[in-house]
């Protein structure tokens, strides 16, 4: 099924000719109305009007973070605080947060957006969905649920907490679908076990989950122990909220880009040249119909490829790949560049371990270290010691050879490691302090 047919399904030509066209308007509109970006315009000589083929959006600027921090809070807007119906922000755990705004359009475009993505995912409008994306400035939990709403779904909001009464809510309520982190869905499966419930059992069967990077093994583990498909969403505050991108049930094979509203590039972090589809790089985003606070090539700082070639659901939008890696998120130990979702696809393969895990790194003298706390599970942990001995070696091993970097692997008793109902915290960088 797919919501918007004449949207999602349009011939190349046509949706670049949509998008040219947007694209010209929204230079028009960002140049008299935000005095960001006229002033960037003015240094390098460009002016709206010199916006002639889709390529020519590399002449434009880039945007990113620290620029949305430096007009904190409302700088970036480019309507008028009267037209301003909502406001997020993000959580602004490393600085000064970024603030957005929307019109009543931009909502009810979002509302669309995110209808679009329920219904790629295999949502109906007869469904129940239980939403425990935390509401607040966050837009997780207000942006599916207005797109569950515009659906004709019915959307339960329940918001983050309370993991117990989220159990019996999903029981007695029969809801056919999820929304939440992928490591909050594991902690309700946990929690389901706890209470004598086998959640597999329940009619849930499908989770839409976001807002944190995971991996293909993750997903096989989640839909086994929700007996659940598991849909990855991909969204920033910055660029909307979740409903940028979704993943089809039909293929499960990179997530379709909602391209008559959001432009994707992918570009070489260092110097900014874009890159040919297939290429890896950082993802950017030019908002080509946002009212509130529309941006010109959104450096998003998070690493993908892009795929053109036709999907099978019968969609035309460009599909990225999953992405696993923030190049934010990118640790270096001793010189290697490593990923907590390349440690966590061995930590997921291993027999006996599960998801539940935390990275600390820390610097003794010049030397950095790399420990890995992951949990066993109860069987492994009612084992004999030199099983876990065994286990324990040989994740260190799978860590060196894989990944080229030596780590201290400790394996730690079931429910040790704490349990986030929004964002799971994994990394301990314990460098920088001190
Ligand atoms: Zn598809």
């Amino acid at each position: 099924m797919i919501f918007d047919v004449k949207n999602e399904t349009l011939p190349r030509e046509d949706m670049e000719r949509l998008q040219l066209r947007r694209l010209q308007a929204l230079c028009e509109r960002v140049y008299v109305n935000v005095p960001f970006y006229k002033k960037k315009f003015d240094e390098k000589g460009l002016k709206p009007t010199d916006i002639r083929t889709l390529e020519d959006v590399r002449l434009l600027p880039f945007t990113d973070k620290q620029d949305l921090r430096n007009h904190y809070p409302f700088g970036m807007f480019a309507v008028s605080r009267d037209q301003i119906v909502r406001i997020h922000s993000s959580s602004g755990t490393t600085g000064k947060a970024t603030v957005v705004g929307y019109t009543k359009r931009d909502l009810e475009t979002w509302g669309q957006l995110m209808a679009r993505s329920f219904v790629a995912a295999g949502a109906t409008p007869k469904d129940m969905i239980h939403n425990a994306y935390g509401y607040g400035l966050f837009t997780g939990g207000l942006g599916a649920h207005f797109g569950g709403e515009t659906l004709g779904a019915a959307v339960v909001p329940v918001s983050g907490g309370a993991t117990r009464r989220q159990v019996m809510l999903l029981k007695d309520f029969e809801s056919d679908v999820i929304c939440c982190t992928p490591s909050y869905a594991l902690f309700l499966a946990e929690s389901a076990a706890e209470m004598g419930i086998d959640i597999r059992k329940l009619p849930l069967r499908i989770g839409i989950f976001g807002a944190e990077p995971w991996t293909e093994e993750m997903r096989r583990d989640i839909e086994a122990k929700l007996g659940i498909k598991a849909i990855d969403i991909y969204g920033l505050s910055e660029v909307m909220g979740p409903g940028v991108a979704i993943e089809c049930e039909d293929a499960q094979d990179g997530l379709h880009i909602q391209e008559d509203h959001f432009l994707a590039e992918t570009i070489d972090p260092d110097s900014g040249e874009v890159l040919a589809p297939g290429q890896e790089g950082e993802l950017v985003f030019t908002t080509l119909t946002k009212e509130g606070i529309p941006l010109l090539r959104y450096r998003t700082r998070d690493l993908t490829t892009l795929n053109t070639t036709p999907c099978r659901c019968g969609r035309t939008t460009t599909r990225m790949r999953r992405v696993t890696g923030r190049s934010d998120d990118m640790l270096i130990i001793r010189g290697v560049n490593v990923f907590p979702s390349q440690i966590e696809s061995i930590l997921i393969e291993t027999e006996g371990l599960t998801p539940h895990y935390q990275l600390i790194i820390e610097r003794h003298g010049n030397m950095d270290t790399l420990e890995v706390q992951v949990e066993v599970n109860e069987s492994m942990f009612s084992d004999e010691i030199k099983n876990l001995q065994r286990v324990e070696s040989k994740v260190t091993k799978n860590i060196k050879e894989f990944l080229g970097v030596t780590a201290k692997v400790k394996l730690v008793e079931p429910k040790t490691i704490a349990r986030s109902e929004g964002k799971a915290k994994r990394i301990i960088d314990k460098r920088n302090e001190g």
